[in-house]
Protein backbone atom coordinates (compact mmCIF):
# COMPACT_ATOMS: atom_id res chain seq x y z
CA UNK A 1 0.00 0.00 0.00
CA UNK A 2 1.26 3.51 -0.77
CA UNK A 3 1.53 5.86 1.72
CA UNK A 4 -0.73 8.25 0.06
CA UNK A 5 -3.43 5.67 0.37
CA UNK A 6 -2.83 5.60 4.03
CA UNK A 7 -2.89 9.50 4.19
CA UNK A 8 -6.12 10.43 2.13
CA UNK A 9 -8.18 8.00 4.58
CA UNK A 10 -10.63 9.70 6.50
CA UNK A 11 -9.27 7.88 9.31
CA UNK A 12 -5.92 9.20 8.47
CA UNK A 13 -7.37 12.53 11.59
CA UNK A 14 -7.73 9.34 14.19
CA UNK A 15 -3.86 8.17 13.28
CA UNK A 16 -4.37 5.86 10.90
CA UNK A 17 -0.81 5.32 8.65
CA UNK A 18 1.35 3.32 6.30
CA UNK A 19 2.23 0.51 9.05
CA UNK A 20 -1.29 0.32 10.32
CA UNK A 21 -2.53 -0.31 6.61
CA UNK A 22 0.31 -2.51 5.63
CA UNK A 23 -0.81 -4.76 9.02
CA UNK A 24 -4.13 -5.06 7.97
CA UNK A 25 -3.58 -6.35 4.54
CA UNK A 26 -4.72 -9.97 5.94
CA UNK A 27 -7.76 -8.44 7.21
CA UNK A 28 -8.29 -6.34 4.27
CA UNK A 29 -8.45 -9.41 2.37
CA UNK A 30 -10.96 -11.41 4.58
CA UNK A 31 -13.40 -8.81 4.04
CA UNK A 32 -12.74 -6.65 7.12
CA UNK A 33 -13.05 -3.26 7.80
CA UNK A 34 -10.26 -0.85 10.18
CA UNK A 35 -11.67 0.68 13.14
CA UNK A 36 -10.64 3.06 15.94
CA UNK A 37 -12.03 2.22 19.25
CA UNK A 38 -13.87 5.19 21.04
CA UNK A 39 -15.60 3.97 23.89
CA UNK A 40 -16.37 0.31 24.97
CA UNK A 41 -19.57 -0.32 27.49
CA UNK A 42 -20.86 -3.75 28.16
CA UNK A 43 -20.75 -5.56 24.86
CA UNK A 44 -20.77 -2.80 22.70
CA UNK A 45 -18.36 -0.40 21.40
CA UNK A 46 -18.35 3.05 19.32
CA UNK A 47 -15.62 3.18 16.90
CA UNK A 48 -14.81 4.82 13.69
CA UNK A 49 -14.20 3.45 10.25
CA UNK A 50 -13.59 5.33 7.25
CA UNK A 51 -17.22 5.47 6.36
CA UNK A 52 -17.94 7.10 9.64
CA UNK A 53 -18.59 6.11 13.48
CA UNK A 54 -20.49 2.83 14.24
CA UNK A 55 -21.67 1.27 17.50
CA UNK A 56 -19.64 -2.41 16.88
CA UNK A 57 -20.56 -5.79 19.33
CA UNK A 58 -17.99 -7.32 21.42
CA UNK A 59 -18.29 -10.87 21.05
CA UNK A 60 -16.93 -12.59 24.73
CA UNK A 61 -13.30 -13.05 24.60
CA UNK A 62 -12.84 -16.86 23.54
CA UNK A 63 -10.42 -17.74 26.52
CA UNK A 64 -10.43 -15.55 29.49
CA UNK A 65 -7.12 -13.98 28.60
CA UNK A 66 -8.05 -12.68 25.20
CA UNK A 67 -7.35 -8.75 25.14
CA UNK A 68 -10.46 -6.72 25.27
CA UNK A 69 -11.09 -3.82 23.06
CA UNK A 70 -10.22 -0.47 25.06
CA UNK A 71 -10.44 3.20 23.99
CA UNK A 72 -7.48 3.36 21.50
CA UNK A 73 -7.50 0.12 19.68
CA UNK A 74 -7.31 -0.74 16.17
CA UNK A 75 -10.31 -2.94 15.61
CA UNK A 76 -11.01 -5.35 12.29
CA UNK A 77 -15.00 -5.12 11.99
CA UNK A 78 -16.91 -7.79 9.87
CA UNK A 79 -19.86 -5.98 8.66
CA UNK A 80 -23.25 -7.09 9.19
CA UNK A 81 -23.26 -9.30 12.21
CA UNK A 82 -26.29 -11.06 13.29
CA UNK A 83 -28.04 -8.50 14.70
CA UNK A 84 -27.22 -6.08 11.89
CA UNK A 85 -23.69 -4.40 13.73
CA UNK A 86 -20.93 -4.68 12.57
CA UNK A 87 -19.28 -7.18 14.76
CA UNK A 88 -14.73 -6.95 16.24
CA UNK A 89 -13.25 -9.74 14.35
CA UNK A 90 -9.56 -8.82 16.00
CA UNK A 91 -7.65 -6.13 17.06
CA UNK A 92 -4.46 -4.56 16.18
CA UNK A 93 -1.23 -5.52 18.48
CA UNK A 94 -1.14 -2.33 20.73
CA UNK A 95 2.14 -0.52 20.03
CA UNK A 96 1.64 1.53 23.90
CA UNK A 97 -1.24 0.68 26.73
CA UNK A 98 -1.85 2.36 29.86
CA UNK A 99 -2.48 -0.07 32.48
CA UNK A 100 -4.03 0.47 35.95
CA UNK A 101 -4.18 -2.47 38.96
CA UNK A 102 -7.77 -3.45 38.77
CA UNK A 103 -9.47 -2.46 42.18
CA UNK A 104 -11.72 -6.16 42.64
CA UNK A 105 -9.89 -9.64 43.54
CA UNK A 106 -9.14 -10.22 39.73
CA UNK A 107 -5.06 -8.83 40.08
CA UNK A 108 -4.38 -8.25 35.99
CA UNK A 109 -4.17 -5.40 34.71
CA UNK A 110 -6.59 -3.23 33.44
CA UNK A 111 -6.16 -1.29 29.80
CA UNK A 112 -7.28 1.70 29.94
CA UNK A 113 -5.97 3.08 26.51
CA UNK A 114 -4.27 1.93 23.95
CA UNK A 115 -1.81 3.13 20.98
CA UNK A 116 -0.99 6.38 22.96
CA UNK A 117 2.14 8.11 21.92
CA UNK A 118 1.96 11.04 24.37
CA UNK A 119 1.28 10.98 27.26
CA UNK A 120 0.82 15.20 28.75
CA UNK A 121 0.84 15.51 32.90
CA UNK A 122 -1.46 18.25 33.54
CA UNK A 123 -0.16 19.69 36.62
CA UNK A 124 -1.22 23.02 37.97
CA UNK A 125 0.99 26.03 39.26
CA UNK A 126 -1.48 27.51 41.41
CA UNK A 127 -0.84 25.22 44.06
CA UNK A 128 2.71 24.38 44.74
CA UNK A 129 2.89 21.01 42.47
CA UNK A 130 3.87 17.93 44.54
CA UNK A 131 7.23 16.84 42.59
CA UNK A 132 6.20 13.05 44.06
CA UNK A 133 2.97 13.27 42.14
CA UNK A 134 4.59 14.16 39.48
CA UNK A 135 7.05 11.63 39.24
CA UNK A 136 4.22 8.71 39.82
CA UNK A 137 2.58 9.73 36.54
CA UNK A 138 5.54 10.24 34.40
CA UNK A 139 6.86 6.61 35.44
CA UNK A 140 3.21 5.50 34.26
CA UNK A 141 3.70 7.26 31.03
CA UNK A 142 7.19 5.98 30.58
CA UNK A 143 5.84 2.24 31.40
CA UNK A 144 3.14 2.73 28.97
CA UNK A 145 5.77 3.52 25.87
CA UNK A 146 4.65 6.88 25.46
CA UNK A 147 6.56 9.79 25.39
CA UNK A 148 5.65 12.08 28.88
CA UNK A 149 5.20 15.41 28.46
CA UNK A 150 4.99 17.60 31.55
CA UNK A 151 2.45 20.51 31.18
CA UNK A 152 2.06 23.31 33.65
CA UNK A 153 -1.34 24.41 33.82
CA UNK A 154 -2.52 27.93 35.49
CA UNK A 155 0.80 29.52 34.68
CA UNK A 156 -0.83 33.32 34.58
CA UNK A 157 -1.02 32.23 38.57
CA UNK A 158 2.25 32.41 39.40
CA UNK A 159 5.11 35.39 39.10
CA UNK A 160 8.14 32.96 38.09
CA UNK A 161 7.03 30.64 35.78
CA UNK A 162 10.97 30.00 35.02
CA UNK A 163 11.38 28.73 38.43
CA UNK A 164 8.44 26.96 38.80
CA UNK A 165 9.27 25.28 35.29
CA UNK A 166 12.87 24.31 36.78
CA UNK A 167 11.24 22.80 39.88
CA UNK A 168 9.02 20.58 38.02
CA UNK A 169 11.99 19.74 35.87
CA UNK A 170 13.35 18.53 38.42
CA UNK A 171 11.07 15.99 39.13
CA UNK A 172 10.86 14.70 35.26
CA UNK A 173 14.61 14.58 33.85
CA UNK A 174 14.34 14.05 30.11
CA UNK A 175 11.05 15.30 29.96
CA UNK A 176 9.55 18.48 28.34
CA UNK A 177 8.42 21.02 30.30
CA UNK A 178 5.85 23.56 29.39
CA UNK A 179 4.00 25.99 31.02
CA UNK A 180 0.62 27.16 29.48
CA UNK A 181 -2.23 29.20 30.03
CA UNK A 182 -5.62 28.32 28.78
CA UNK A 183 -7.49 31.70 30.79
CA UNK A 184 -5.00 33.85 28.64
CA UNK A 185 -3.83 31.02 25.67
CA UNK A 186 -0.23 32.19 26.68
CA UNK A 187 1.80 28.82 25.93
CA UNK A 188 -1.12 27.02 24.43
CA UNK A 189 0.96 27.12 20.77
CA UNK A 190 4.52 25.42 22.60
CA UNK A 191 1.96 22.70 24.29
CA UNK A 192 0.32 21.50 20.85
CA UNK A 193 4.31 21.49 20.07
CA UNK A 194 5.30 18.88 21.80
CA UNK A 195 2.38 16.84 21.81
CA UNK A 196 2.30 14.12 18.73
CA UNK A 197 0.50 11.86 17.58
CA UNK A 198 -2.44 10.27 20.05
CA UNK A 199 -2.36 12.03 23.56
CA UNK A 200 -3.85 11.81 26.41
CA UNK A 201 -3.88 14.21 29.26
CA UNK A 202 -3.61 12.86 32.54
CA UNK A 203 -2.90 14.92 36.52
CA UNK A 204 -4.50 14.89 39.64
CA UNK A 205 -8.20 16.85 39.57
CA UNK A 206 -8.04 20.48 39.62
CA UNK A 207 -4.95 20.45 37.47
CA UNK A 208 -7.50 22.00 34.62
CA UNK A 209 -7.43 18.98 32.24
CA UNK A 210 -10.66 19.65 30.88
CA UNK A 211 -9.79 23.40 29.98
CA UNK A 212 -6.28 22.58 28.97
CA UNK A 213 -7.99 20.00 26.38
CA UNK A 214 -11.07 22.55 24.65
CA UNK A 215 -7.84 24.77 24.33
CA UNK A 216 -6.06 22.44 22.18
CA UNK A 217 -9.40 21.33 20.32
CA UNK A 218 -10.16 25.06 19.79
CA UNK A 219 -13.53 24.60 21.02
CA UNK A 220 -15.74 23.63 23.79
CA UNK A 221 -16.08 20.12 22.67
CA UNK A 222 -14.55 18.22 25.18
CA UNK A 223 -17.02 15.55 26.19
CA UNK A 224 -17.08 13.94 29.68
CA UNK A 225 -20.44 13.59 30.36
CA UNK A 226 -22.21 10.49 31.08
CA UNK A 227 -24.17 8.37 28.35
CA UNK A 228 -27.55 6.68 29.99
CA UNK A 229 -28.06 3.19 28.55
CA UNK A 230 -30.91 1.15 28.95
CA UNK A 231 -30.96 -2.59 29.72
CA UNK A 232 -33.55 -4.57 31.02
CA UNK A 233 -32.87 -4.34 34.73
CA UNK A 234 -32.60 -0.01 34.63
CA UNK A 235 -30.67 2.21 33.81
CA UNK A 236 -26.98 2.39 33.98
CA UNK A 237 -24.36 4.98 33.51
CA UNK A 238 -21.19 4.80 32.33
CA UNK A 239 -18.66 7.27 31.52
CA UNK A 240 -17.55 7.87 27.82
CA UNK A 241 -14.65 7.87 26.68
CA UNK A 242 -13.86 10.15 23.56
CA UNK A 243 -11.53 10.27 20.58
CA UNK A 244 -10.77 13.59 19.84
CA UNK A 245 -8.65 14.61 16.12
CA UNK A 246 -6.61 17.85 17.07
CA UNK A 247 -6.50 20.73 14.81
CA UNK A 248 -3.30 20.36 13.23
CA UNK A 249 -3.06 16.55 13.68
CA UNK A 250 -3.26 14.35 16.34
CA UNK A 251 -5.99 13.00 18.30
CA UNK A 252 -6.62 13.65 22.03
CA UNK A 253 -8.33 10.48 23.99
CA UNK A 254 -10.20 11.95 27.01
CA UNK A 255 -10.27 8.60 29.34
CA UNK A 256 -11.61 9.79 32.94
CA UNK A 257 -10.69 6.45 33.68
CA UNK A 258 -7.24 7.56 34.01
CA UNK A 259 -8.01 9.72 37.09
CA UNK A 260 -7.19 7.13 40.03
CA UNK A 261 -4.43 5.59 38.26
CA UNK A 262 -1.62 3.58 39.93
CA UNK A 263 1.62 1.75 39.67
CA UNK A 264 0.97 -1.52 37.61
CA UNK A 265 4.80 -2.95 37.23
CA UNK A 266 6.41 -0.11 36.27
CA UNK A 267 10.07 -1.14 36.81
CA UNK A 268 11.13 0.09 33.30
CA UNK A 269 8.85 3.18 33.76
CA UNK A 270 10.88 3.81 37.12
CA UNK A 271 14.29 3.49 35.77
CA UNK A 272 13.68 5.86 33.53
CA UNK A 273 11.80 8.58 35.68
CA UNK A 274 14.55 8.16 37.85
CA UNK A 275 17.33 7.85 35.34
CA UNK A 276 19.47 10.36 37.54
CA UNK A 277 19.45 8.40 40.25
CA UNK A 278 20.48 5.26 38.53
CA UNK A 279 22.92 7.14 36.68
CA UNK A 280 24.42 7.56 39.94
CA UNK A 281 24.03 4.29 41.81
CA UNK A 282 26.13 2.90 38.79
CA UNK A 283 29.38 4.38 40.65
CA UNK A 284 28.27 2.22 43.94
CA UNK A 285 30.98 0.13 44.93
CA UNK A 286 28.54 -2.89 45.23
CA UNK A 287 26.73 -3.70 42.39
CA UNK A 288 23.50 -4.88 44.07
CA UNK A 289 23.75 -1.56 46.82
CA UNK A 290 21.13 -0.69 48.57
CA UNK A 291 21.76 3.04 49.10
CA UNK A 292 21.42 2.55 53.04
CA UNK A 293 24.47 2.12 55.06
CA UNK A 294 26.88 0.71 52.22
CA UNK A 295 30.43 1.89 52.09
CA UNK A 296 31.28 3.38 48.58
CA UNK A 297 27.67 4.24 48.13
CA UNK A 298 27.54 7.17 45.04
CA UNK A 299 23.74 8.22 45.81
CA UNK A 300 23.93 8.46 49.67
CA UNK A 301 27.16 11.06 48.32
CA UNK A 302 25.15 12.86 45.79
CA UNK A 303 22.50 12.87 48.57
CA UNK A 304 25.61 14.36 51.25
CA UNK A 305 26.93 16.99 48.99
CA UNK A 306 23.41 18.36 47.62
CA UNK A 307 23.82 17.10 44.26
CA UNK A 308 20.60 14.48 44.83
CA UNK A 309 17.82 15.97 46.72
CA UNK A 310 16.97 13.74 49.95
CA UNK A 311 12.81 14.01 48.45
CA UNK A 312 13.91 12.54 45.29
CA UNK A 313 15.61 9.38 47.19
CA UNK A 314 12.60 8.96 49.62
CA UNK A 315 10.23 8.73 46.65
CA UNK A 316 12.51 6.76 44.83
CA UNK A 317 12.21 4.00 47.49
CA UNK A 318 8.79 4.61 48.01
CA UNK A 319 7.92 4.03 44.68
CA UNK A 320 9.76 1.10 44.14
CA UNK A 321 8.19 -0.41 47.36
CA UNK A 322 4.71 0.52 45.37
CA UNK A 323 6.02 -1.19 42.27
CA UNK A 324 7.27 -4.13 44.18
CA UNK A 325 3.83 -4.46 45.89
CA UNK A 326 1.77 -3.92 42.89
CA UNK A 327 4.03 -6.88 40.57
CA UNK A 328 3.78 -9.37 43.54
CA UNK A 329 -0.23 -8.74 42.63
CA UNK A 330 0.22 -9.68 38.83
CA UNK A 331 0.19 -12.78 37.51
CA UNK A 332 2.77 -14.49 35.05
CA UNK A 333 0.37 -14.66 31.98
CA UNK A 334 -0.04 -10.30 32.30
CA UNK A 335 3.75 -10.68 32.86
CA UNK A 336 4.57 -12.25 30.00
CA UNK A 337 2.02 -10.45 27.98
CA UNK A 338 4.04 -7.03 29.22
CA UNK A 339 7.57 -8.32 28.12
CA UNK A 340 6.39 -8.49 24.78
CA UNK A 341 4.30 -5.29 24.62
CA UNK A 342 7.55 -3.78 25.97
CA UNK A 343 9.63 -5.70 22.82
CA UNK A 344 6.73 -3.96 20.49
CA UNK A 345 6.57 -0.52 22.18
CA UNK A 346 11.01 -0.08 21.60
CA UNK A 347 10.79 -0.83 18.13
CA UNK A 348 7.83 1.41 17.45
CA UNK A 349 9.79 3.97 19.63
CA UNK A 350 13.11 3.56 17.22
CA UNK A 351 10.52 4.21 14.43
CA UNK A 352 8.56 7.29 15.84
CA UNK A 353 12.08 8.61 16.76
CA UNK A 354 13.66 8.40 13.41
CA UNK A 355 9.92 10.54 11.41
CA UNK A 356 10.53 12.90 14.07
CA UNK A 357 13.91 13.33 13.36
CA UNK A 358 12.83 13.58 9.36
CA UNK A 359 10.07 16.07 10.20
CA UNK A 360 12.61 18.70 11.60
ZN1 LIG B 1 24.52 2.93 46.65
Amino acid sequence: MSSAFADSSPLAAYGWDEDLENEFTSHRAAGLVPARVAAVDRGLCDAVTEDGPVRASVPRAASPGDPVPCTGDWAALRPGGPDGRPVVAALLPRRTAITRASAGRDSRGQVLAANVDTVAVAVSLAARPAPGRIERLVALAWESGAQPVLVLTKADQVADTAAAEADAAAAAPGVPVVACSAATGDGVEAVRAVLAGTVVLVGPSGAGKSTLGNALLGADSLVTGAVREADGKGRHTTVRRELLPLPGGGVLIDTPGLRGVGLVEASAGLERTFADVEELAAGCRFADCAHETEPGCAVLAAVEDGTLPQRRLDSYRRLLRENAWAASRTDARLRAEHENRWKTIKKEQRRMYRERGRDR
